[in-house]
């Protein structure tokens, strides 16, 4: 199928050539057709299917169609964190650059007034963060009620945030007759009944991941007992000679340890996570990138959206909660025929969410124990099977798709009829 096929305009046409996008994604051949058509829809798919163009292209075409010669936002995106609202903007930008609609990205941590000017002036698309909309709505900078499409894009990670009240304030400003797009990597409880109340009879699209990283890339697992792990990551990263390393923590405050102590280490390393200005995401980020900093350590919720992939080396620090964020954390390394190895540092407390993951992944992960680092007796793996269930610590990962599947699962599936 080509983007031809797809109800496109000649714009639209154009700005994806000049993209280098040859071919629609299986997300955007879903999805596209069923937005410019005027559904509502249900998307389960995560970063790195095309997910963004998928709702930005049939969005652009609607709004060009009929300029409304209004001021306010007709269309609404809400995303989780600032660098994905920035993300959509840019796709905004490039998508949108022969139509002469305009955009504004307003988020947290900068400054008001640059967007209250820009708002004041005028937009049509607004992709904004739920906090820093409800400010501008309280000072009534913004009106909503032009609003015809809805965007929530990463909705999952919204709630784990927690934004659902932030959610529902933003739903209550908007007028009741609009589309409603809901794009979310996976699928709970919270998220069923989100759409079920947002969602008007939703055309629901679930899609494999276009990024084959679980497939693809190099994984090492470590066994390693957990007070041992800073030593043996400062081990690995000397002696491996790596220079840039992404490190997964899994909370704020573990990250800002780890930094602190890989630093004494002699390892240039900087944190990255939500309770940071952006002044200092953006310095930390820029370091790593230039190469000043060696070790960005960073929480997923953080690492979302940062456009940095294509890394040599992602360490796993601590395996997550959920097993869907470690396909997201090891899509970072070895992109596009980039060499590259994710490394996981697994104490016998984690077993279980190991054993998560590889359920997910449908195979057994080989682990390697490293001389000198061997696990303490109490701590070894098991060498039995992976238990059929998960601990009950990963509530998030139960009650969802089927193994494997990562994305919506059959309650979701069956719902339209
Ligand atoms: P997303 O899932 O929206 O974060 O997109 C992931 C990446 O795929 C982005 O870098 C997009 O620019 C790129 N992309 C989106 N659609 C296509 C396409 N049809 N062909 C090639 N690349 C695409």
């Amino acid at each position: 199928m080509s983007f031809h096929e797809l109800g496109l305009s000649a714009e639209l046409l154009r700005a994806v050539e000049a993209l280098g996008y040859t071919q629609p994604t299986p997300i955007q051949q879903q999805a596209i057709p069923a937005v410019l058509a005027g559904h509502d829809v249900l998307a389960g798919a995560q970063t790195g299917t095309g997910k963004t163009a998928a709702f930005v292209l049939p969005t652009l075409k609607r709004l060009s169609e009929r300029p409304s010669g209004k001021r306010a936002p007709r269309a609404l995106v809400l995303t989780p964190t600032r660098e994905l609202a920035a993300q959509v903007g840019e796709d905004v930008q490039n998508l949108g650059r022969h139509l002469s609609l305009k955009h504004a990205v307003i988020f947290g941590g900068v400054g008001i007034n640059p967007q209250i000017d820009k708002l004041r002036r005028g937009v049509d698309i607004l992709i904004a963060t739920p906090g820093r909309l409800l400010d501008h709505a309280g000072q009534k900078t913004v009106d909503l009620s032009q609003v015809e499409v809805l965007v929530l894009d990463e909705a999952d990670r919204m709630l784990d945030m927690g934004f659902i009240h932030d959610i529902k304030r933003v739903l209550a400003l908007l007028p009741k007759q609009r589309q409603n797009l809901l794009f979310s990597a996976t699928y709970s409880d919270d998220i069923r009944k989100l759409a079920d109340n947002l969602l008007r009879d939703p055309v629901l699209i679930e899609v494999a991941r276009r990024n084959t990283a679980a497939e693809t890339v190099e994984q090492h697992i470590y066994p390693v007992d957990k007070s041992r792990k800073r030593e043996l990551l400062s081990h690995l990263i000397h002696s491996g000679g790596w220079e840039q390393v992404l490190v997964f923590t899994r909370t704020k405050h573990g990250a800002n340890r780890l930094a602190e102590q890989l630093d004494r280490d002699g390892l240039t390393a900087a944190a990255i996570h939500g309770n940071k200005s952006q002044g200092a995401r953006t310095k930390a980020l820029d370091g790593f990138k230039k190469g000043s900093v060696r070790v960005l350590v960073a929480t997923d919720i953080a690492a979302r959206g940062l456009d940095i992939d294509r890394l040599p080396h992602v360490v796993n620090y601590e395996l997550p909660n959920v097993a869907e964020d470690y396909v997201h954390r090891i899509g970072r390394t070895g992109r596009a025929g980039a060499q590259g190895a994710a490394v996981s540092l697994v104490s016998a407390e984690e077993n279980g969410l190991l054993a998560g993951i590889q359920r997910l992944l449908k195979r057994e992960l080989p682990r390697e124990t490293l001389p000198g680092f061997e696990p303490s007796e109490t701590a070894a793996a098991p060498t039995t099977p992976a238990p059929r269930r998960q601990k009950p610590s990963s509530r998030r990962s139960r009650g969802r798709g089927a193994p494997g599947s990562g994305r919506p699962g059959a309650g979701a599936r069956n719902r339209r009829a």
